[in-house]
């Protein structure tokens, strides 16, 4: 490497891939999202047009609205179901992500012990139960998913980060997780790349999966059920009428007993949810398909989801058919929490993104990039989802899940219906579905807020992940900023 850069990544990882490389890698990289541009893809659902009614009303057909209905209907078959989503099922971050379908509700288990130290053996109980629970429905309603339950590892491209791996491997073991904590030679035979400098690995606890095709066999298992899918249907407003509520959207009326709202990253019609939430979006690539010479000169025969453990990160994994899935890093915030086509292209993350992927697999070099595209990601500001309740118990919402909602987002939803239902469980009595987030502060505070926070993370990662004065301040809180 020549000097170091600005780049904490490149610094650490010690090679500066020449920008010729990354120009020709990117190339033929279209903007178009990998798990949609699929032929399962299902036509839409006929938009909602004129009066009906319901028992419970779901608004949002991604994982949280999927999961809300599927639930609904199995737990009680003659309940009348309608999902209104403002676009098509998946169309959101569930039909985006990495497809890292994980066990854990709380945005990995140090952020949860941080938060509730006391209770995180049971949550890491009910995560359990919850991905047993995920690979029993796709089992039992043949989805076709590609899922493999092949675990998780966590790859240190600095020193400072080979310690943060030892004290989360001791962290695991102390809850009776199994975990392989390894050097750099360890971890390169898993997967080739000479920036590694150590590993862990979670054998356990993670399902990679391609999320489009989970979210279209959800919606195939509930329609098979009963329930009634309006696609191109927004949502505007929600109103407390008789006993139930009524549910407005362009061209339609809903009359329900109950609704879940399952919006997530975008704007609610309901208040409550904004304050808890803010939107960041998250950046993706996906390679041309690996031909044989290119996957022996990584190995990777255990198809591990992987992501390096700095405070800014990648994920990445191999598809179904053998592409590499590279996401992460930049978390960019958009003033006002705004989602929408305007805000998804970013030239310089999607560079920033290839760089790093040719700095951490020199090997692959003449590689493609295909596809590349963006999400958004709602956050809260301990990471995790958060819930409530309006309308006098008959709306509830979740939401807030950051980066691991694929998995959790069952949970969230059982959590929004056992509120809804005004329902007592082990659930709905966990401090961490009892107590709201510290919320973010409105705009025009939230933008310079969350700026000053991402510039003190990048400064942490160039520190070898020594906090400054404003993370310090952040973390006495219990409080921050992820993707
Ligand atoms: C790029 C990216 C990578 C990620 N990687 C991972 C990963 O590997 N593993 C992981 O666990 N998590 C990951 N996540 C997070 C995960 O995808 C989400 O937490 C999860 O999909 C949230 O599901 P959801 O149903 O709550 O939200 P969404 O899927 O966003 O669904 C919300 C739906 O509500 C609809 N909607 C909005 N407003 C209205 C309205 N007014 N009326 C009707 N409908 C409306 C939207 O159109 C949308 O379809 C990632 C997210 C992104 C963006």
């Amino acid at each position: 490497m020549s000097g170091s850069t600005t780049d904490s990544f490149l610094d650490a990882v010690g090679h500066v891939p020449d920008e010729a490389l990354v120009d020709a890698a990117l190339a033929d990289a279209a903007p178009s999202i990998l798990w949609l541009a699929h032929p399962d893809r299902p036509t839409a659902a006929p938009a909602l047009a004129g009066r009906t009614d319901a028992d419970l009303v779901v608004v949002g057909g991604g994982f949280t609205g999927l999961w809300t209905a599927l639930c609904a209907v199995e737990a009680d078959p003659g309940r009348s179901v309608v999902v209104l989503e403002a676009g098509e099922t998946a169309v959101g971050a569930s039909g985006r992500n990495g497809g890292f379908c994980d066990a854990s509700l709380t945005h990995g288990l140090e952020n949860g012990l941080g938060h509730w130290p006391d209770e995180m053996a049971e949550l890491s109980r009910l995560g359990d139960d919850n991905l047993d629970g995920i690979e029993a429905t796709i089992a039992r309603h043949g989805i076709h998913c590609g899922a493999e339950r092949t675990g998780e590892l966590g790859v240190a491209v600095a020193d400072w980060q080979v310690a943060d791996l030892a004290a989360s491997a001791e962290a695991h073991r102390a809850l009776g997780m199994h975990v392989e904590l390894l050097d750099a030679t360890g971890t390169r035979a898993l997967v080739d790349s000479p920036a590694y400098r150590g590993g862990l690995l979670l054998p356990d606890g993670t399902i990679m999966l391609d999320p489009a095709r989970l979210a279209w066999g959800l919606r195939s298992a509930a329609e098979a059920a009963g329930v009634r899918f309006h696609d191109h249907t927004a949502v505007q407003a929600i109103s407390r009428s008789g006993p139930g509520v009524e549910v407005r959207t362009d061209a339609g009326t809903v009359t329900a007993s109950r609704a879940v709202v399952a919006t997530n990253a975008f704007r609610p019609p309901i208040r409550g949810v904004r304050r808890s939430v803010a939107t960041v979006y998250d950046h993706v690539l996906a390679t041309e398909p690996l031909n044989a010479a290119r996957k022996a000169a990584l190995g990777w025969s255990g198809r591990q989801g992987v992501g390096d453990v700095g405070n800014q990160f990648h994920y990445y994994r191999l598809t179904p058919d053998d592409r590499i899935l590279w996401g992460g890093w930049d978390a960019l915030y958009h003033f006002g929490n705004r989602v929408g086509p305007e805000v998804e292209h970013d030239d310089r993350t999607t560079r920033t993104l290839a760089r790093h992927f040719l700095a951490t697999f020199p090997q692959l070099e003449g590689i493609r990039f295909t596809h590349r595209w963006a999400g958004p990601i709602a956050t809260t500001s301990r990471f995790t989802c958060a819930w409530g309740t309006t309308h006098g118990g008959r709306v509830s919402w979740a939401a807030g899940y950051t980066g691991l909602g694929v998995g959790a987002s069952r949970f969230g939803a059982r959590v929004a219906l056992d509120l809804v239902d005004g329902r007592t469980t082990e659930r709905t009595e966990l401090s961490m579905v009892r107590r709201r987030p510290f919320p973010f502060p409105p705009e025009p505070l939230r933008w310079p807020a969350i700026q000053l926070t991402r510039r003190a993370i990048q400064r942490c990662d160039r520190r070898d992940g020594r906090r400054g004065p404003w993370l310090a301040l952040l973390d006495r809180f219990g409080i921050g900023f992820d993707s």
